[in-house]
């Protein structure tokens, strides 16, 4: 029988051995109290490993198989309902059956308890297998999950210590009902006039007299949006002009929308009209819509004007989701290649013994054992910071000295979780179309045609460096966070530089002083950003009495007038984050698991000379831009006067 998983050595190697399961599973089973719990990490891991297995049949056995015929079928709208393809109907009650989507619920709310990062393998899997069904999928266990989480922040859930269990949460009918596989959700955002930009969302939340809070506008391209449970962010703070404190963000709310129920008689009540379903290149399996709220019901989650702060919360899991699904993609991609490359006789021998398709073949494989590197990572720090922070919130700490102790952990975790996520939302999206597009070119004038699938890749890969935050925006964030860390403490970055450049010359493994080597070249990159930001900045003081220096120098930043140079190279500088990420965690590996250097020399040879590129990029290129940028804006400054 074919499997995902099992024909999977590297998924395999960090289920035996590259996660470090203790304290995840430690934190997962809240001490084990439960009689239906497992009674060691060991037996948790063996039971996560069944599951895998079980997924991994199920996704190469019955979802490959029909994923051509889903998206020859398609979806769309009838009677104001979506109508799905009948194989893809076939699929969705197996998952049911399979219980698949009580999966990382707790015990206590009738699911099975498993961590996170088995959640996100499980899209690996099921990515590799079809992307339009999983990202369906995606949105039961995901939704269940973003509603505990939810109801935990804003302190609607209670806690047994005794029993070590969930007594009541205030979603619970919600996620019983996704668990079955009876509803399921949506993340609702995107407007017409906003995507990136959500500072321009105008859909708005109102309450009536009663305290009940209603729900208007417009949201487009919302993935499953034919779901019952919605996410919706809308503004409920006016902001009289730009400088008010609710302008913009920080008037946002979050809000959960019934968009509809099934009444007795049969008939559907609906709350948020279903406009239409978007035709789209790709993921043809997968519900995108356009939906109507008009004074829709809506629950307010958290405070008002948390809004952006639970979308993060909620965003930071499908980015991190989405990096899973691309590698999915990859590894389809990789393995429909080599199969093919395999076969295809050309000149003498099969395509696969050319040096270049050889070294295409070669390369991706190398890369997606690098973003899953990434991937577990990252998914390692953030489910043990969420889990930290969940544990704290719902059974406190025993003293001081724990409180204390969980604190510098949970900021420990939630640092790594955002340094990787941008970074494999960036890379693995972008690797994904890369990778599609390879497979096709290997195939020939046979990737043109249908019959072979690698054209159903290609148009299914294409969308994932737009959703969940575009590629750019992902970059943007990077530039933030690392020029930010860089602003508030200088003094930290010159340490780590002679930090590094010492462990480049001393370390006594050479495989460490190669990695020590190419941060080096990362903190060269940043450095000069930071200087040319630092310049245009006490260049952009002059004509100001040197009295104000000082605090226009610690407050009056302006991204747009300030950050050109590093917005300019913000996507060269995420490259050579990504690269000396993986790097890193791949010589962490190295350390523990001696027979994954082999692993690390490779990803080494690939990246030196690329880092060494960009940096070059970075020092040689867009001074003439970013002039001719400069003129342009004082052009319409000058216009507008
Ligand atoms: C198939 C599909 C499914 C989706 N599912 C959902 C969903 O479930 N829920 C939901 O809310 N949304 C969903 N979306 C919407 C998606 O998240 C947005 O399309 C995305 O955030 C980009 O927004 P936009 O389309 O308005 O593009 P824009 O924001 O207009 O961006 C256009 C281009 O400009 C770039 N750009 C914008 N601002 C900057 C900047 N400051 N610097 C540099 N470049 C910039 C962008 O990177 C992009 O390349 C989905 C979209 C698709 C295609």
């Amino acid at each position: 029988m074919a499997n995902f998983f099992s024909d999977n050595e590297d998924l395999q190697f960090y289920v035996q051995q590259g996660i470090d399961w203790g304290d995840l599973v430690e934190l997962t089973e809240r001490g084990f109290k439960s009689p239906d719990a497992p009674k060691s990490v060991g037996e948790a891991v063996d039971t996560y490993r069944d599951i895998l297995e079980m997924v991994g049949e199920f996704a190469a056995e019955e979802m490959a198989p029909v994923a051509g015929a889903i998206d020859e079928e398609g979806v769309h709208l009838r009677d104001g309902e979506a109508v799905i393809p009948k194989a893809q109907k076939k699929i969705y009650d197996r998952m049911s059956q399979l219980d698949l989507h009580w999966l990382c619920v707790p015990r206590e709310l009738g699911g099975m308890n498993a961590p996170l990062i088995t959640y996100y393998m499980v899209l690996e899997i099921m990515s590799r297998a079809d992307v339009s069904t999983m990202s369906h999928f995606g949105f039961h266990g995901g939704i269940a999950m973003a509603l505990l989480v939810s109801s935990i922040r804003e302190g609607t859930t209670t806690y047994d210590r005794e029993t070590g269990s969930i007594a009541k949460t205030r979603f619970e009918d919600a996620i019983r009902e996704i668990g079955k596989g009876l509803a399921s959700g949506t993340m609702d955002i995107t407007e017409p006039n906003a995507g990136s930009d959500m500072a321009a969302l105008s859909s708005f939340g109102e309450q009536d007299e009663d305290g009940n809070w209603y729900v208007t506008g417009e949201k487009i391209f919302i993935t499953s949006g034919h779901g019952k449970w919605h996410f919706v962010i809308a503004r409920t703070e006016k902001a009289k002009d730009p400088n008010d404190p609710f302008a913009g963000l920080a008037g946002l709310s979050m809000f959960l929308v019934q968009a509809y129920d099934d009444l007795p008689d049969g008939s559907r009540k609906r709350w948020v009209t279903v406009e239409r379903i978007e035709e789209k290149m790709g993921h043809h399996g997968s519900v995108t819509a356009s939906l109507r709220f008009d004074r829709s019901p809506a629950h307010l989650i958290g405070q008002r004007g948390e809004g952006f702060k639970y979308m993060l919360l909620l965003m930071n899991g499908a980015r991190l989701g989405v990096g899973y699904e691309s590698i999915g993609l990859c590894e389809a991609a990789y393995r429909l290649a080599r199969s093919y490359a395999a076969e295809r006789p050309s000149m003498g021998k099969t395509i696969d013994k050319h040096e270049l398709i050889a070294d295409y073949l070669d390369t991706m494989h190398l890369e997606i054992q690098g973003m899953r590197a990434l991937a577990m990572w990252g998914a390692h720090h953030e489910e043990l910071a969420q889990k930290l922070d969940l544990a704290v919130r719902l059974d406190g700490a025993r003293d001081e000295v724990e409180r204390k102790r969980f604190e510098r952990e949970l900021k420990h975790h939630q640092a790594k979780s955002r340094r990787a996520t941008p970074l494999l939302k960036y890379i693995a999206a972008e690797k994904a179309v890369e990778m599609a597009r390879t497979c096709m070119q290997i195939h020939g004038g046979n990737g043109y045609m249908k019959e072979y699938g690698a054209e159903r890749l290609l148009r299914d890969a294409l969308v994932m460096p737009i959703y969940e935050g575009t590629s750019q925006i992902q970059a943007l964030m990077v530039v933030k966070d690392t020029l930010g860390a860089i602003v508030r403490k200088p003094q930290d970055f010159v340490q780590r530089m002679a930090q590094t450049r010492w462990r480049s010359l001393s370390a006594k493994d050479a495989l460490e002083r190669r990695v020590a080597k190419l941060q080096l070249l990362e903190l060269d990159a940043q450095q000069v950003l930071v200087r040319r930001t630092a310049t245009d900045k006490i260049r952009s003081l002059q004509d100001r009495p040197w009295t104000e220096w000082s605090s226009a120098l610690r407050k009056d930043w302006n991204p747009k007038r300030d950050f050109a140079h590093a917005m300019l190279h913000a996507e060269r500088l995420t490259k050579i984050a990504v690269d000396v990420l993986i790097a890193e965690i791949l010589l962490e590996q190295t350390q523990r698991h001696p027979e994954r250097r082999n692993v690390l020399d490779r990803w080494l040879e690939k990246a030196e000379p690329r880092v060494r590129f960009h940096l070059d990029e970075i020092v040689h290129t867009g001074a003439r831009l970013l002039a001719r940028l400069d003129k342009e804006d004082s052009f319409d400054d000058i216009a507008s006067r």
